[in-house]
């Protein structure tokens, strides 16, 4: 994902007028809201950081996904529609795989920009995918 030179910053999905800055996650460029803190990534560094095997985390938040991976969610509180910060389109909303409760508003245009996680998601993805390959809950 690269951002073009003098346009705009790109504004946060979820917030109204809230401009995302750009990051470094582990090593993976990503964007932030300081409003709602929610991050913005491509789908080369989502699977790059989904594969991380170095990283502690806190214990409560690994408790955190295990509840929340049971957890079933309705559409009904789902906030409304987002739109692309870079290209603009209407993103299709999925939800996680293995958390239901993981909303995931992805960019279904052309250039396939990259996805917007809520406050916290992007560290309980990883600790779902290490889960899985530990086997911590099996
Ligand atoms: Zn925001
Ligand atoms: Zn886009």
């Amino acid at each position: 994902m690269e951002l073009p030179a003098k346009k705009p910053k790109p504004k946060c999905p979820a917030c109204d007028d809230a401009e995302l800055s750009m990051a470094k996650n582990e090593g993976c460029t990503v964007y932030r809201c300081k409003f709602c803190e929610g991050t913005w990534i491509g789908d080369k560094e989502l699977a790059f950081l989904k594969m991380v095997k170095y990283k502690r985390f806190d214990p409560k938040e690994i408790v955190k996904v295990k509840i929340l991976r049971e957890w079933k969610m309705t559409d009904a509180a789902l906030p409304g529609e987002r739109h692309c910060p870079f290209c603009s389109v209407l993103m299709a909303r999925t939800h996680y795989e293995d958390i239901p409760a993981i909303v995931i508003d992805k960019c279904a245009g052309p250039k396939k920009c990259g996805q917007w996680l809520g406050r916290g998601d992007l560290e309980r993805i990883q600790i779902n995918e290490r889960a899985k390959e530990d086997k911590w809950w099996s």
